[in-house]
């Protein structure tokens, strides 16, 4: 349900936006301020509108028109959040005030049958998701792609964008209410969260990180029932639809007799997502306690991994990477040392910094398909730092981020490989193994 103008003049939300004491210091965190230049496209900014609607000074065609605009253009990757000195909360100021937007947007028919199609329809089904990435291999296989990437100056901004992020398929999808076994000594159990495009689109970074997992002596389940974490639907205002999403994943993973040591979920917005059950559905009294349950066990695989890496690994990786943080993985869950500390255990690999690590890609959820242009710019600025690190391969931790890259790099010209943390992992135990026939080696 979206929300009217009023939920931003209740008394809690203004004592949210009270805490800004307008110092900037989160301007140049910002990427959309990097883009534009101008305070009402900075954290600072967006505020002060959002105080504005709160304190009646703009009305319902001022929300229309201005607020909706530099809300909307906002990438929601909360640098900001990380560089305030005042602990503003600007993550949820904005989840409200887009909920607001969403309520006095009038969509045309296209983007309401588009995005009924991709939310209500894909996303939430795993089925039609592996059918529409079967009907991509094939389009990428019988080199249709190649075609239609030559003239894709022919096709509407948002179809060219959609397209471009497509990443090559793989069609070998993760088997539900299956288990792993471990390798060696076995050290416990955890259940596995295969995310929904992250499924469909990349299923060799969820078969690398059950790979991984087992190598370090965890038995791997993956629970049927599971569905999309909500994330994009919470990205979009549709509060209803991620409540939804939530409380089917809560079931489908605290019903099983025989529970986990953790979920493990290798994308850092969906384990974001998963870790904000508790926000999501708060006002619901029968699964608060169930969401907290849930959000509890709930772990990243950098996160799991960094603290339980119980084989170290030995093969060598001789590549030059650098990482780019996924921004929900960062700055929503405090996440940035694990990954880099795994990356540095493999033999081989030449860990160089970006100028900007922390820099979002310019994906956002759908970010980079509706506001096309922005999402470039700030991709392109992604792309000329990664550039300068000569990297071979650009390491990242979460499905959007890798997909915008992969789309990056040929925006870019560069011969990068785009590659999840796991899947280095992987390689370097399969190269300890002497197996120079594997599938994804670098
Ligand atoms: S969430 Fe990101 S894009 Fe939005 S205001 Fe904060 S730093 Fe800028
Ligand atoms: S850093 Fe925090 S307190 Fe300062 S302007 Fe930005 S949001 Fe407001």
């Amino acid at each position: 349900m979206t929300k009217d103008i009023q939920v931003l003049r209740t008394p809690e939300y203004k004592a949210k936006l009270s805490k800004c004491i307008h110092c900037g210091m989160c301007l140049h965190a910002c990427p959309t301020y990097a883009v534009f230049g101008t305070e009402m496209d900075a954290p600072r900014g967006r505020i002060a509108l959002m105080r504005a609607a709160a304190e009646g000074r703009i009305g319902p065609e001022a929300v229309k028109d201005v607020f909706s605009r530099h809300v909307l253009l906002c990438l929601a990757c909360r640098s900001c959040e990380s560089a305030c000195p005042s602990g503003v909360q600007y993550s949820s100021l904005l989840e409200m005030a887009r909920s607001v937007v969403e309520y006095n947007r009038t969509q045309g028919a296209l983007e309401r049958l588009l995005r009924w199609i991709g939310t209500k329809k894909m996303m939430p089904n795993l089925k039609l998701l592996k059918l529409l990435a079967r009907g991509i291999w094939v389009y990428e296989v019988i080199g249709l792609q190649r075609l239609v990437r030559s003239f894709d100056f022919l096709l509407p901004a948002t179809l060219r964008a959609a397209e471009g992020i497509l990443p090559p398929v793989q069609l070998r999808f993760t088997p539900l209410g299956q288990s792993a076994s471990p390798q060696g000594e076995r050290r416990g159990r955890v259940f596995f969260f295969t995310g929904c495009i992250q499924e469909a689109f990349l299923a060799q970074v969820n078969e690398a990180t059950i790979r991984v997992l087992q190598r370090n002596g965890y038995e791997v389940y993956t629970p049927p029932g599971q569905t999309c974490c909500g994330a994009a639907h919470l990205h979009l205002g549709d509060f209803e639809s991620a409540k939804r999403l939530a409380r089917k994943n809560i079931d489908a993973f605290l019903s099983l007799d025989d529970q986990a040591d953790a979920v493990i979920c290798n994308a850092g917005g969906c384990g974001l997502a998963l870790k904000e059950y508790p926000h999501v559905l708060s006002d619901d009294a029968s699964y608060a306690h169930r969401a907290a349950e849930f959000s509890s066990k709930v772990k990243d695989v950098n996160e799991f991994l960094h603290d339980h890496l119980n084989v170290l690994p030995t093969g060598k990786v001789p590549v030059r990477a650098t990482y780019s943080d996924s921004c929900h993985l960062r700055h929503g869950q405090k996440i940035t040392n694990q990954p880099r500390d795994l990356l540095k255990k493999i033999p081989g690999l030449e860990l160089k910094e970006l100028q900007q690590p922390d820099r979002c890609c310019g994906s956002a959820g759908v970010y980079n398909i509706v506001q096309v242009d922005t999402a470039n710019a700030v991709l392109d600025e992604k792309m000329e730092d990664i550039a300068g690190t000569g990297a071979e391969v650009i390491v990242t931790s979460s499905t959007g981020c890798q997909m915008q890259l992969i789309a990056g790099v040929r925006r870019a010209g560069l011969k990068a490989k785009v590659m999840h943390v796991v899947e280095l992992l992987d390689l370097s135990y399969h190269a300890a193994d002497g197996n120079q026939n594997h599938r994804d080696e670098a």
